[in-house]
């Protein structure tokens, strides 16, 4: 199959090598020159563990090629992906759709006969609608399709995800999108025997913001568990193991921690808000949720004032983590922002560590000293704050770190080390979800 992908960010640029992975010719087009020309030598711009391998491997046999050339990347192509972003539109909440809208337009004009527009990007119920009436606008109408394939690709294991994913959701209207789709996704999934749900496509949009919403509302049930867990002397981590173990439940997501952060949960969530109050629908459970991070958010700071007896002013605080989670190097909407912000204006001097997070942090947080190494970091400092569980972070020594501190006061925002040894290395402890001694 030859397929174009519109939008060469964390899930285009999966989605595409991926597709050319499972032996299809892929064009990944972009807007952003810079990171093509990288990609033309070789560079992936983002994060990714191994997708500079495959990114790699099917350039060099041809089957993955870049191009800021709309009309070279459509020349031939059955299947269009947009996979553009749809971040929150400033001061509303909800999604902005004009990248969406404006790949429909620049394509309208573009595509062959019977190609298959797929958009991948999340976008409200309703826009597969909007963008096919864009399209209709010069094209014949049934001289094309519009179909949705939403995404549900982590970052950290994107490739993972995307190549075994739980279940494909596929929405449709017509039968050339549901048999290019099926095409697409049946035969390498097959051994899996993964799931393919093919619903309408209103259906299709919806069920992306739904799963979405309710992984972000069990966080959120656990940290509000983890609040009452001190207060009372419980443990959260083994009150979400004996919880979690129930399958109707499950594990997963079910780790307290400084409130839920990333380039979908917070933007994802508010939308949804936004559908609802547009069709007058009350989600009380995803606005609590929503309220409620927000508020844990800024509580997390308070946290850290605690653990420094009130006063931080002039103090030095080490931030160790600073992506919304482990494994990437994305900072959109990273818990680590506002809390380190909120440090700042109590008059803390801020010293940060993340293993590939610093570049795009240091174009976000002002008057933050970075450190490569965590133990520089933690130099002098009268705290450290563990922000984001990194594997080489959860791997430090501490006793070598409590040696370069000016005092042993350790917030584990992600009970990323054992209370009990840190204690016993000389720590004052304040973790998620358990008694604390700091
Ligand atoms: P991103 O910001 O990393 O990438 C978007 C890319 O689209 C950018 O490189 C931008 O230059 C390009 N672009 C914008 N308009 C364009 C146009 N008209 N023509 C060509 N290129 C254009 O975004 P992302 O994180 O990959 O997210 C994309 C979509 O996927 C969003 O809707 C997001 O909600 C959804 N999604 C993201 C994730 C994730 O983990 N990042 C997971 C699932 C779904």
């Amino acid at each position: 199959m030859k397929i174009a992908v519109i939008g060469t960010g964390y899930v285009g640029l999966v989605s595409g090598t991926c597709f050319a992975a499972w032996g299809h010719e892929v064009v990944c087009v972009d807007k952003n020159a810079q990171k093509i020309n990288n990609l033309e030598r070789g560079i992936v711009p983002i994060y990714e563990p191994g997708l500079d391998e495959l990114v790699e491997r099917n350039s060099a046999v041809g089957r993955l090629r870049f191009t800021c050339n709309l009309a070279e990347a459509l020349a031939g192509a059955s299947t269009i992906f947009i996979a553009v972003g749809t971040p929150p539109r400033a001061g509303h909440g909800d999604a902005d759709l004009s990248f969406v809208y404006m790949a429909a337009r620049e394509l309208a004009p573009l595509i062959d006969d019977d190609a298959v527009v797929v958009i991948k990007s999340t976008v409200p119920v309703g826009t597969g609608d909007v963008v096919q009436k864009i399209i209709e606008s010069v094209r014949k109408t049934g001289t094309f399709s519009v179909a949705s394939n939403p995404e549900f690709l982590r970052e950290g294991v994107a490739i993972r995800d995307f190549l075994e994913p739980d279940r494909v959701v596929i929405g449709v209207e017509d039968e050339r999108g549901r048999k290019v789709l099926m095409e697409l996704y049946s035969a390498p999934l097959e051994a899996r025997k993964t799931p393919i749900v093919v619903t309408q496509r209103r259906t299709s949009e919806l069920i992306k913001y739904a799963a979405n919403a309710f992984l972000a509302t069990k966080i959120t049930f656990i940290n509000e568990l983890a609040d009452l867990c001190e207060q009372v002397g419980s443990n959260v981590s083994e009150l979400a193991l004996g919880m979690g173990l129930d399958k109707r439940i499950g594990t997963s997501f079910l780790n307290a921690g400084p409130g839920y952060g990333g380039s979908c949960f917070p933007k994802d969530t508010m939308a949804l808000l936004r559908t609802a109050q547009d069709y007058g629908v009350a989600v009380r459970i995803v606005e609590e949720t929503v309220t409620a991070n927000e508020a844990r958010k800024r509580r997390m700071a308070l946290k850290v004032v605690d653990a420094l007896d009130g006063d931080i002013e002039g103090r030095t605080i080490a931030v160790l983590g600073l992506t919304f989670k482990p494994d990437t190097d994305d900072m959109r909407d990273a818990p680590s922002v506002p809390l380190i912000e909120t440090l700042q204006r109590f008059g803390a001097i801020i010293h940060a560590h993340d293993p590939v997070g610093m570049e795009n942090a240091s174009r976000i947080l002002s008057d933050v000293e970075f450190f490569d190494d965590a133990y520089e970091c933690a130099h002098n400092a009268d705290a450290v704050v563990v922000i984001t569980e990194w594997d080489s972070i959860r791997k430090i020594d501490l006793a070598r770190l409590k040696q370069t501190m000016r005092q042993a006061v350790l917030i584990d925002l992600r009970n990323a080390f054992e209370q009990g040894v840190a204690e016993q290395i000389g720590f004052r402890v304040s973790a998620i979800g358990r008694s604390t001694t700091a």
